[in-house]
């Protein structure tokens, strides 16, 4: 094994535009997969490449004996487009360090993070080449188009890992470079888009009006309907599955290093939307939602236009918690939408994906929790690794966004993960000037090499 650079190797990693949404970056895509699994040969492991409709996923085993424990690291090698180009000081896939921090896009999300793991991995096995420790890596290349290919992964291989006894994402962030937060839930996700249709055309409105139900007001009044006045979604059945929020929850939160004239200038808005009994940066994390993410209809140039227009359409999408079911959510907030839909008007409804929310509950948190002795010993190790090398122990939160393919990971192969995020706000992901903080990545790399050497120590 030739041990790399770690900080070489992801400014090389960063030079591959590995944008997987866009065909143009065919190349781009390829090179980055084979660069990473040429990494990870290097090591012992033995890669497979996944075909799958679009970007093969790298399935790649260190496989050291019968018995013997076993983890899963999950990260993904696609980028986000990195447009508007002209925002970036520096090209985004032309990897620049300036004041300790390296530039490019990907290199938070989730390049660096994935360079992290590896990095951690070399120095251990280079001092212990017989380490103890089975493991498993998938690398996917669709995160960023929603992990489309992942489901019929999982039917394939999800047997196989099953067999792991836990996984390590670093996939979420923290809120500053010396505060990292462990993840320990993440939102779900549910997708539709209705349409209401009145006339065949738009109809003019002196001569038709008041007599012809207008879509734009019947979408308003189904709209208006499905919140209630505290801000609470007023669909039947919506709230089964969430739970209640423990102690340890609204304590951790209070260690978070942001307070909220902090969080309102950050967001520049004059106040905060206020939902019962919880404060923004709870409600983010413990409530479930339903927002209304576009909506349109009728005349949108300049002036006015007297008609009645012939359709209207509006796209919605919940976050869930909890045991919240993504499908059951879907049906519950569709039978609401045609319940509630006027007469005069037909309805139309797209449904769009969803995703089932994922939580794993700290073992030291909680004692009403079962969870194995394996994923208990992961939590300490990587809480005492975390503390050593930061100086200070995780945060212990849930987050707002969502990453279906872990719920799945949890659903399909029965794994549950520890998510070490190593990214924070000044990170600008998915957006221009992406970069990576150099001292954390080295901290991190220190923290997980920490970790992965007791994980193999025999037991
Ligand atoms: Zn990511």
């Amino acid at each position: 094994m030739k041990n790399f650079d770690p900080l070489e190797t992801l400014i090389s990693y960063l030079r591959f535009p590995s944008v997987s949404t866009d065909k143009e970056f065919h190349e781009g895509m390829k090179d980055a997969r084979n660069f990473v699994g040429g990494l990870l040969e290097n090591m012992g492991f033995s890669v497979e490449l996944i075909e799958t409709e679009c970007h093969p996923v790298i399935l790649a085993e260190r496989f050291v004996g019968e018995d013997l424990p076993h983890i899963v690291l999950y990260g993904h090698y696609d980028v986000q487009p990195a447009d508007p180009l002209d925002l970036w000081d520096s090209a985004a896939f032309e990897p620049e360090i300036r004041n300790g921090r390296i530039y490019g896009r990907g290199s938070a999300d989730n390049k660096g993070p994935t360079i992290v793991h590896m990095s951690a991995l070399q120095e251990v096995l280079s001092e212990q080449p017989d380490l103890a420790l089975n493991i498993t890596y998938v690398i996917e290349g669709e995160e960023e188009m929603g992990s489309p290919s992942m489901p019929k992964f999982f039917d394939r291989y999800s047997e196989r890992l099953s067999k792991a006894d836990m996984m390590f994402v670093s996939d979420t962030g923290s809120p500053t470079t010396d505060q990292i937060v462990i993840t320990t839930a993440l939102r779900g996700l549910v997708e539709l888009e209705i349409k209401v249709k009145g006339p065949k055309s738009d109809l003019h409105s002196g001569i038709y009006g008041g007599a012809v139900y207008n879509p734009l007001h019947a979408l308003s009044e189904i709209i208006a309907s499905l919140h209630n006045e505290d801000g609470s979604v007023n669909i039947p059945g919506f709230y089964d599955g969430v739970s209640k929020i423990e102690h340890w929850e609204r304590d951790e939160l209070k260690r978070y290093p942001l307070n909220l004239e902090e969080y309102q200038s950050m967001l520049e808005v004059p106040g905060f939307y206020e939902p019962r009994g919880f404060s923004p940066l709870e409600a983010v994390r413990f409530e479930p939602t339903l927002e209304i993410n576009g909506m349109g209809g009728g005349y949108q140039g300049e002036g006015t236009k007297t008609i009645i227009p012939s359709e209207a359409f509006a796209k919605i999408t919940c976050r869930l918690v909890a045991e919240q079911k993504g499908d059951e959510v879907q049906n519950h907030v569709i039978k609401a939408i045609e319940e509630r839909c006027p007469k005069g008007v037909k309805l139309e409804v797209r449904r769009g994906c969803f995703a089932n929310a994922y939580s794993v509950i700290p073992p030291n948190k909680s004692e009403a929790v079962e969870c194995s002795n394996f994923l208990k010993n992961a939590f300490s190790v990587t809480d005492l690794a975390i503390q050593k090398q930061f100086g200070k122990s995780p945060l212990y939160l849930r987050e707002g966004g969502s990453i279906p393919v872990i719920a799945d990971f949890k659903n399909r192969a029965g794994l549950d993960a520890i998510m070490v995020g190593l990214f924070t706000p000044e990170d600008n992901l998915h957006a221009p000037n992406e970069s990576f903080d150099i001292e954390l990545m080295q901290k991190a790399t220190a923290t997980f090499a920490d970790i992965f050497r007791s994980l193999g120590e025999p037991r």
